[in-house]
């Protein structure tokens, strides 16, 4: 009776996996999701209307066959869903995980039309999940080697998404990262309790049993000449991200208090994994009265971070109003779950303090008139200002390219905002002006996602396949 109701969203409604309740997960750094039930996944698969058309796919950036592993997952078969799920995804648990589906696959299903978009996330994280609890494994016994190699710098998901492509078409991927781990901001930078960091220490012994070969540690332009690696590879494949941190411009940024985003978060993963090198490298929010400016994935992974820290109040202000954040809503109403206070349409103008910070300037501003290209600028509310007491104040304004001083001596050309130039329409995808260097993810797009990271690593790896003729 399962497969002949079609209207099984009528009598059931959108089910999210249950939450670890508030006042125990703000004391811990581990997911906050409960895994699905079995009954629970079938239930919410199979109310699926598996539109002719389906707009999820399309919408979801690596396009995944969405409505099929549904299906799989509603009938409980589940070893037939995980091969399908990774012919078009190099990390569905990940992706299950941290995409904000509010705005991709789940936000572009039919069912938002009053019942409640099918759980496609929670359900993609399900289906790995559950197989490799069962023991499974990529097959790899169909994969005839061929003598090709390609070096890919920065174990990130461009990078793994790459590797994987290749490996599963006989080419050799040696991946090398600067970092302890692979993962790049998947482990040092998303806090764990969006993704445990076993989620990739699992999939690395994975990756190294399809015959990924990994060499952590290591940064290329220091450890190991990039001239070395373009000698001794058939090809080459950059997937290093953006790591320059936007400032606001503002003074006071230089203040003793004052940190960016990423060194912060890192700096708690160090702890929590121990990596931590030395006891002061440590940035504690505890008892810190903290204010977090930025409205994006990062200023909330640091909001929710200062909470677990036990910071004594977390403030969270930005310049445009709710509707208009970047980040993730689901992250955002977490975030309030957990006591973040936030203050929207808040622009920071000064960070104030003698030696050290002691608060934040800010005044109000409200959306003006349309400007030449119909987007309202936010203008400032006359005699408007406040100051928001802080101990710490933790800038989270995004990332900018940090292309490398090497390119230019290889030939690999930027664009003005300093993002490397590999297009995806052209004769070998993803391809750099050096014809043997390819690239993907945030050094090519600007900082964007993990999954749009993983697709254009995985194009990018199709383009090598065709350029080395495999
Ligand atoms: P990265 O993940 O940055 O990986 C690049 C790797 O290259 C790093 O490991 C680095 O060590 C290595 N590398 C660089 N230079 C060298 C060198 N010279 N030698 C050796 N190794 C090198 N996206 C989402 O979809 N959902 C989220 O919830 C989300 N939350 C985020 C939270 C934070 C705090 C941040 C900062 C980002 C978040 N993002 C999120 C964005 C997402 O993490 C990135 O878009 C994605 O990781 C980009 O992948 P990438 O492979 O291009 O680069
Ligand atoms: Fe949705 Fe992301 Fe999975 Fe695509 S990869 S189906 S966008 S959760």
């Amino acid at each position: 009776e399962r497969l002949s109701n079609n209207f099984q969203f009528l009598d059931v409604g959108r089910q999210d996996p249950e939450k670890v309740p508030v006042g125990r997960r703000k004391k811990q750094f581990r997911e906050i999701y409960k895994p699905f039930k079995e009954e629970e996944v079938k239930n919410q698969a199979h109310r699926c209307l598996e539109c002719g058309n389906p707009y999820c796919e399309w919408k979801c950036p690596v396009h995944n066959y969405i409505p099929n592993w549904l299906k799989l997952a509603s009938e409980g078969n589940i070893m037939a869903a995980v091969e399908l799920s990774h012919q078009t995804n190099t990390l569905p648990e990940v992706c299950g995980r941290v995409c904000p589906q509010d705005r991709l696959c789940e936000g572009a299903c039919t069912l938002n039309d009053g019942f409640g978009a099918v759980t496609i996330g929670s359900t993609e994280k399900y289906i790995t999940d559950t197989a490799l609890a069962l023991g499974w494994k990529p097959d790899m016994s169909k994969v005839a080697m061929t003598d090709k190699r390609v070096a890919i710098i920065g174990a990130g998901p461009a990078g793994l998404g790459c590797a994987d492509v290749l490996i599963r078409n006989g080419v050799k991927p040696v991946v090398f990262d600067r970092y302890p781990e692979i993962g790049g901001l998947l482990t040092f930078g998303i806090p764990e309790f969006k993704l445990e960091k076993e989620v990739m220490v699992r999939r690395r012994k994975l990756f190294e049993e399809m015959g990924i070969e990994f060499r952590l540690n290591t940064d290329v332009g220091k450890d190991v000449a990039f001239a070395d690696l373009l000698n001794e590879f058939d090809a080459v494949f950059l997937g290093m991200g953006t790591y320059n941190y936007m400032k606001g411009g503002f003074p006071g940024e230089e203040l003793p208090g004052v940190y960016d985003a990423l060194p912060y978060l890192i700096s708690n993963v160090n702890r929590c994994l121990g990596y931590e090198k030395a006891p002061e490298d440590f940035v504690d929010m505890q008892g810190k009265r903290v204010v977090v400016l930025g409205g994006g994935d990062t200023a909330m992974d640091c909001n929710r971070t200062a909470i677990r820290q036990k910071a004594k109040s977390v403030t969270c202000a930005y310049r445009r109003d709710e509707a208009n954040m970047p980040g993730s809503r689901k992250e955002v109403a977490n975030a309030k779950e957990e006591g973040v206070k936030f203050l929207f349409n808040r622009q920071p103008v000064a960070i104030i303090g003698d030696e050290r910070v002691e608060g934040v300037k800010v005044v109000q501003t409200r959306l003006g008139e349309p400007d030449e290209n119909g987007r309202r600028r936010p203008e400032v509310v006359a005699g408007s200002e406040e100051i928001l007491p802080a101990d710490a104040v933790l800038i989270a304004f995004g990332f900018r390219p940090s292309p490398s001083p090497w390119f230019q001596e290889f030939g690999i050309d930027v664009d003005n905002g300093g993002r490397v130039i590999a297009p995806e329409q052209q004769q070998y995808k993803f391809q750099t002006t050096n014809p043997k260097v390819f690239s993907g993810g945030d050094m090519v797009r600007g900082s964007d996602l993990v999954v749009t990271a993983i697709w254009e690593g995985r194009q990018a790896g199709e383009g090598i396949l065709d350029y080395l003729e495999v």
